[in-house]
Formats: C-alpha cells, sequence, structure tokens
C-alpha cells in the first residue's frame, strides 16, 4: 500500500510551500488508499522548541491534515542512524574519515583555486586504515561510486542524472558521531515504509546523495515526486515581504483553511477547469499527472476569490464564532451573547460581502458598538436635516410593530416612505448610518432586525441630535 510523508523541520513556521506538500502527500495517500504519514525532524535542537513544534501541529490541523499515525520525532532515532553507518562501514560501504577541519578547508581552497568544483578528494577512501591517528576525531563516509550515472525517476520532472563523477563521498555520521541529514532522511523513510517521497524541487540534488545510501544498503528506493516552488508575484521565492508566507500569517489575514487548502491545489495541479473542489473531489481527482513543472506565482487575488466562495459557503455559526474572536478585545466593542446573537442574524447578508474573515468582522463591528456612536464623515452628512427628520418619523412606527423581524421592519420602511413620497433609500441611508456610523451594512432590514427592536430605538435616539 502507498505511504507517504510530510517531514518538516521545526522552524517556528509552516511555510505554503511546505503546507502545499503536505496538502499533495496527504491527497495521493487518500487517493490510493495508503497512509499519510507526519515525521518531524527536529534535529536541530536549537531550532526545535517545543512552539516550533506546536506551530507545525496546530497548522496541519488547521488544514485537516492529520496523519495516519503517531508522528515520528526524528530526533529520537540516532540509535537506529548509527547502527545503520555501523553496517555500512563494516561491510566496506564507507569509511572513517579522519581529515581535520583545516585539511578539508585547504582541500576546499585548492579546488577553488583550480576553479574545480570543491569536492573530497578521497584520501582516506583509499588509505589503509591502520594509519589511522590515534585520538582524532573521524567522520564516517559512504563510498559513493564514481563511474556510471545516479538517474532518478521522478514522477513530476521525468528522468534526472547526474553523472556519479560529479559527486563526492557524503558524510554520513558527523565526527561528533551525529548522523546527517541525508542520513538520517534515507533510515527514516526505509524504516516507515514509505513509498512515495513528494517534497520541493529544491531537494532534488540531495536525492542522488540519498538514493546512493539506498543502493548501499540494498534497499528498494522510494518513488520521487518533486514539486515545484511557489514563488511571489515577482517570480523570486515567496516570502514574507511578498505578504502572507506562512499559515499563520493566511488564518490571521482571515482565510478560511478550506479555501487556502483549494487555492495552493490549484496552484501547480489541475484537473481540467475545476476550480472549487470540496476535499472529497480533491481525494478523489488527485493524481500526479496534474502536477505542473515550472514554479507557481501566488496569486492573493485569487485565493480571496476562493475565499469568498467558501465563506459564502461555510456555516454561518462557526463565521460567527470566529468573528466573535476576532472581535475580543476591540475597544468600543461590547461582545456579549447579545453581539454573538446579533451576529448570527447577520450572517447571511455579511458573508456575501465579504472576501476575508477580518473584512466579515470589520463590516460585523457594529453589532457590538456602545452608544453613542462615532459617525464617518459620510454618516454624518446622511444625518443631516433631512436625515434627522426620518429619523424622528420613522420612530413611532419602528415602536410599534409588535414583531420585529425583518418582513415587518420592511413593512414599516415601505409604508413611512409611501406616506411621505420618499424614495426606499432615503430612509434605509439615514437608518443606516444611525445603526451603523457608516455607509454599509446588509440589507437595512436584516440589519434592523438583527439589532432588535430596544437597540433600534435606542441608537435612533441616540443619533437624533
Ligand atoms: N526537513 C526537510 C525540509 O523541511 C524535509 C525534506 C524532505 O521531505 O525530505 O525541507
Amino acid at each position: 500500500t502507498i505511504r507517504t510523508r510530510f517531514a518538516p523541520s521545526p522552524t517556528g513556521l509552516l511555510h505554503v510551500g511546505n503546507a502545499r506538500a503536505a496538502l499533495f502527500n496527504f491527497l495521493y495517500a487518500r487517493h490510493h488508499g495508503g497512509q499519510f504519514l507526519l515525521r518531524i525532524e527536529d534535529t536541530d535542537r536549537e531550532r526545535s522548541t517545543q512552539h516550533a513544534v506546536d506551530v507545525l501541529l496546530d497548522g496541519l490541523k488547521w488544514m485537516g491534515l492529520t496523519p495516519d499515525e503517531e508522528p515520528v520525532f526524528q530526533s529520537t532515532r540516532q540509535q537506529r542512524h548509527t547502527e545503520v553507518a555501523q553496517d555500512l562501514l563494516e561491510r566496506g560501504l564507507a569509511y572513517r574519515c579522519y581529515c581535520t577541519p583545516e585539511e578539508l578547508t585547504a582541500m576546499r581552497e585548492k579546488a577553488m583555486a583550480e576553479k574545480r568544483p570543491p569536492r573530497y578528494d578521497g584520501t582516506w577512501r583509499d588509505r589503509d586504515p591502520s594509519e589511522a591517528p590515534e585520538g582524532v576525531p573521524f567522520a564516517v563516509r559512504l563510498k559513493a561510486p564514481r563511474d556510471g550515472e545516479t538517474i532518478i525517476k521522478d514522477l513530476v520532472q521525468g528522468d534526472v542524472r547526474v553523472a556519479n563523477a560529479e559527486m563526492d563521498d557524503l558524510i554520513i555520521l558527523r565526527s561528533d558521531g551525529t548522523p546527517t541529514y541525508l542520513h538520517a532522511v534515507v533510515c527514516d523513510d526505509h524504516d516507515m515504509g514509505i513509498t512515495h517521497v513528494m517534497r520541493g524541487d529544491d531537494h532534488l540534488t540531495n536525492t542522488f546523495r540519498q538514493a546512493m545510501i539506498y543502493r548501499a544498503m540494498g534497499w528498494d528506493l522510494p518513488h520521487f515526486a518533486h514539486l515545484p516552488l511557489i514563488h511571489g508575484p515577482d517570480g523570486a521565492k515567496l516570502s514574507k515581504r511578498h505578504g502572507a508566507a506562512s499559515v499563520v500569517d493566511f488564518r490571521e489575514e482571515g482565510y478560511l483553511p478550506e479555501a487556502l487548502c483549494n487555492y495552493l491545489l490549484r496552484l501547480g495541479w489541475g484537473h481540467g477547469d475545476a476550480e472549487i473542489l470540496s476535499r472529497e473531489d480533491q481525494i478523489r481527482l488527485f493524481d500526479l499527472d496534474g502536477v505542473g513543472r515550472s514554479p507557481s506565482r501566488m496569486d492573493y487575488a485569487k485565493l480571496s476569490h476562493f475565499n469568498s466562495v467558501w465563506m459564502r459557503q461555510a456555516d454561518d455559526a462557526r463565521l460567527t464564532d470566529d468573528v466573535i474572536e476576532r472581535l475580543k478585545n476591540r475597544e468600543g466593542v461590547v461582545v456579549n451573547d447579545a453581539t454573538h446573537s446579533r451576529i448570527l442574524a447577520l450572517m447571511p447578508g455579511l458573508k456575501e460581502r465579504a472576501k476575508t474573515l477580518v473584512e466579515l468582522t470589520e463590516n460585523a463591528a457594529f453589532a457590538g458598538y456602545t452608544l453613542p456612536l462615532s459617525f464617518t464623515p459620510k454618516a454624518e452628512k446622511l444625518l443631516g436635516e433631512d436625515g434627522q427628520s426620518v429619523l424622528k418619523g420613522i420612530r413611532a412606527s419602528l415602536a410599534a410593530l409588535p414583531d420585529f423581524t425583518p418582513e415587518a421592519v420592511d413593512g414599516a420602511l415601505r409604508a413611512y416612505a409611501e406616506a411621505n413620497a420618499l424614495k426606499l433609500g432615503s430612509v434605509a441611508q439615514p437608518l443606516r448610518a444611525a445603526m451603523t456610523g457608516s455607509t454599509t451594512s446588509p440589507g437595512i432590514d436584516l440589519t434592523l432586525a438583527a439589532l432588535g427592536q430596544d437597540e433600534v430605538l435606542a441608537r435612533i435616539d441616540s443619533a437624533i441630535s
């Protein structure tokens, strides 16, 4: 069965490029009825704090990419990595290298002076181990093949090859005894039974070296799929200076996880002209044939469009809870049960108009305003002489309504407009200003009904000077 994995290093961020790799691995495994696993590559003990690990786990959970087995922490596997290196040593497929840092630097400088790529020159590969100096720490190097070529049949990039002569004997254990990243990844992917490795194409050159370790151990190579990176709108690698670049950023800026996942999927993968896809559809349709080979450019406007579509489909109670969270600690806004039920009632109208949860929150905030409101200049204008007389006039009809439903409110406004030969807008606009302090809101009937009769009358009174 197919087993994929996401193998992030905890850095304190979950970059969307990595998040997309996680999504592809997840979808591929699900599509083929296999398993999606998580390995936390926490060998850099300084960076891998609990916080950094939590950022990864929270981000994946938020995106609905839960692994099928407990996460594997790479740092716990060091003994196994050492054993494998030992095994290679014993079988003569790896050797101890006693070069000192000074010798290695000299080797590099010589190569550079001769305009050759700086490669390890094989000093200890061919030397008799009995010449080993005493008490000098050694690194373990793989005896890499020198002839022929290494070919990776990449499921996205096609066949990629390198002449073995161009590669040197890579270190698998450092002189302090710790495994190198390349070695650890191979041991772990093998032991976890990974069949498909999908990751950023910046790892392509590592793959040649990893393939050499697999071959030396006589292990089957997994299938590889190297995914093109995500670039910013200007074509440079996506980073914070382009805007949101990590999952936490997108979350804060008010994107729904469904929208972000849907967008990241479409960025670099296509299936006909399908755009908005449910998770079920994504699983059903995803395969590597649809993955493009060139880097994709982040298009924030398109993401916003996806987000507005997903928001319109989202459950009102869920959106309300999110907005309420965002309104907490905001000056001039009371967040209590009344605010909650007002926003819930307004939600069908609010969610039609916003592209992000941040915008949605802006537009919903009036539900919790305390009196007196502060008015935008445009709203101020609507509350001039004409506006004042509308508010005074309509107050009595609104106060007299037995049921304060949107229909009842609408009826009252229409009757008032007709009786006074006014356009409905001339009645609605001053009311809107009095209710929200601004000139935009969902339909006026919905807005008044959501605020409730008492609050509407209080806001009218407060706006009548
Ligand atoms: N820890 C590596 C990274 O985050 C993993 C690469 C891989 O998937 O093998 O880039």
